[in-house]
């Protein structure tokens, strides 16, 4: 790998105007270069410019340690405990990350405990090639340089993106062992991006996916609602299906046929533009798995219902550490398509009609019912139903009489 003679795309080479990049990012650039550091958009930001993409975000990388930044910036303030990154606030809420150039450290350097790697390579200072060369992909390997516009690609990552080709920066083998997460960010770019992965990806994923379940479930759990805030779950989620890497990544998610499918329509909803929470997420995965073991039917007892709903989320949320509330309302949605699958008219139907969470159960079932349109029906007498509820609970209710007061029991 060679990170000291970079491939330079001056600006006439490449579609990257200044005007798509956002201004206060491009204040942080500027600032850095004129007090002599360099300053480069890196990561995901300049991989979405080239391919005509509005990135999601911008980062910035430089050669300024995170306390000459500090010094630079007013509205800085340092943040993480073992990696010292920038953060330059702006007003809105808005923050920009600026990181220092890291590097891979010698092995000597490693700490003893291989748990803490990942972390530490996180933690040393380094040269722009290094910092590319750290990088999961080399397509996420490419600085935009704000000294004179130019892109720089020390790994390939222009020719790949042409050749819309994903290629793990180095031996997969080695960096999957590093960091298992980067298998699952394969599938999700190439997926996002529609690239075909390199062979060697496949095969490192073949022999190395166990390794999925040694990952640090927090980050795990990130990807995973990076995949349903993309709108991809349903794709990513069927091909990590027939790489068989579900079992390490989703233990108890079978991946169903069906469960995909719903998965995919709940991306179509989430691209409609309504936020996704995680609640309706996890529901959404499980939601196949708890039908078949609590059918709808008149045999089925709530107390059955609500036990397996509980069978099934807490392991998850137990696992991915998930807050007790979200927990709660992963279970509430169950239960919820739970009572709408069965039909009207069981008890308790007007309470439950009047449940803050109903609308939402009826969202998630409405969705079950475009991939198992036997339930089409239904779903529709529920909506009707409970936007009547609604009109009922609204209705301004007739004016009483003001009680007239007394004094004597006898009135
Ligand atoms: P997105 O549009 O989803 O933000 P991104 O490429 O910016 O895409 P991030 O997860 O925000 O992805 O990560 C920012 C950058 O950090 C990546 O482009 C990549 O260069 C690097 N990176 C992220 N995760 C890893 C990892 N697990 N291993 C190595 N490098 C990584
Ligand atoms: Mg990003």
């Amino acid at each position: 790998m060679n990170t000291n003679t970079p491939t330079i795309l001056s600006r006439d080479q490449h579609c990257i105007s200044r005007k798509q990049i956002d201004s206060d990012t491009l204040k942080v650039l500027y600032r850095l270069n004129r007090h002599g550091y360099k300053a480069y958009l890196v990561g995901g930001s300049v991989r979405d410019l080239l391919l005509g993409r509005q990135p999601k975000d911008f980062d910035i990388g430089t050669d300024a340690t995170p306390n000459q930044i500090r010094k630079l910036f007013r509205n800085c303030f340092l943040v993480g405990r073992r990696f010292r990154l920038a953060h330059i606030r702006f007003s809105g809420n808005k923050l920009i990350e600026v990181a220092t150039f890291r590097r891979h450290p010698k092995d000597h350097e490693l700490p003893e405990n291989p748990d803490d790697h990942f972390h530490f390579v996180q933690n040393v200072f380094g040269s722009p090639g290094e910092d590319a060369s750290r990088r999961d992909f080399t397509i996420n390997a490419l600085f935009y340089n704000i000294a004179d516009y130019s892109v720089i690609d020390y790994l390939g990552g222009i020719e790949d993106l042409q050749e819309k080709r994903l290629s793990v920066i180095g031996d997969p083998l080695i960096r999957f062992v590093e960091d298992p997460v980067r298998m699952l960010r394969a599938i999700e770019f190439s997926v996002r991006l529609n690239f075909t992965l390199n062979t060697d990806i496949y095969n490192a994923i073949e022999s190395h996916k166990e390794l999925l379940a040694t990952a640090a479930p927090a980050r795990i759990r990130e990807e995973i609602m990076e995949l349903f805030r993309h709108q991809i779950s349903g794709p990513v989620l069927k091909q990590c299906r027939e790489l068989n890497m579900l079992p390490h990544l989703l233990a108890g998610y079978p991946g169903t046929d069906e469960s995909i499918e719903l998965l995919s329509k709940i991306d179509q909803r989430t691209a409609s533009g309504i936020p996704i929470e995680e609640s309706f997420a996890i529901a959404a995965l499980y939601l196949r798995l708890f039908m078949d073991s609590c059918p709808p039917t008149k045999e089925t007892s709530m107390t059955t219902a609500l036990h397996q709903a509980n069978e099934i989320i807490i392991p998850h949320c137990q696992y991915f550490s998930i807050a007790s509330g979200i927990r709660h309302q992963a279970r509430e949605l169950l239960i919820g398509c739970f009572r709408l699958a069965r039909g009207r008219g069981f008890r308790a139907e007007k309470r439950f009609l009047q449940h803050p969470l109903a609308p939402k159960a009826l969202e998630l079932f409405t969705l079950w019912a475009t991939v198992r349109t036997d339930l089409t029906p239904l779903a529709e007498n529920w909506k009707q139903a409970i936007s009547q509820n609604k009109v009922e609970k609204t209705r301004p209710r007739k004016s009483r009489k003001p009680r007239k007061r007394s004094n004597s029991p006898s009135n």
